[in-house]
């Protein structure tokens, strides 16, 4: 397993020894789901062009039909930021 960075604003990112990458939304009010699994597990959809601290593109919708915030943004230098 790889490790989770905590990118800010509910969001953590793993990226996976096979370049794609996993991420979440920690528990937002109102769900029950404790985490919700935003990107497949196998996703070649975003490319991390820096490990550490990481930053990936293109950028990431946390998508409200899987359980998501709605939000839009970047995960740069290990840190969310909505766009
Ligand atoms: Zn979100």
């Amino acid at each position: 397993m790889g490790q989770w960075v905590d990118a800010g604003a509910g969001h953590v990112v793993q990226p996976l020894a096979d370049g794609g990458v996993l991420w979440e939304h920690d528990t937002l009010p109102g769900y029950s789901v404790p985490r919700h699994m935003v990107s497949p597990a196998n996703s070649a959809t975003w490319q991390v062009t820096q490990r550490d601290p990481l930053t990936l593109l293109p950028s990431l919708f946390c998508d409200t039909s899987l359980g998501g915030c709605g939000q839009h943004g970047f995960v740069t230098q290990g840190r969310w930021s909505g766009t």
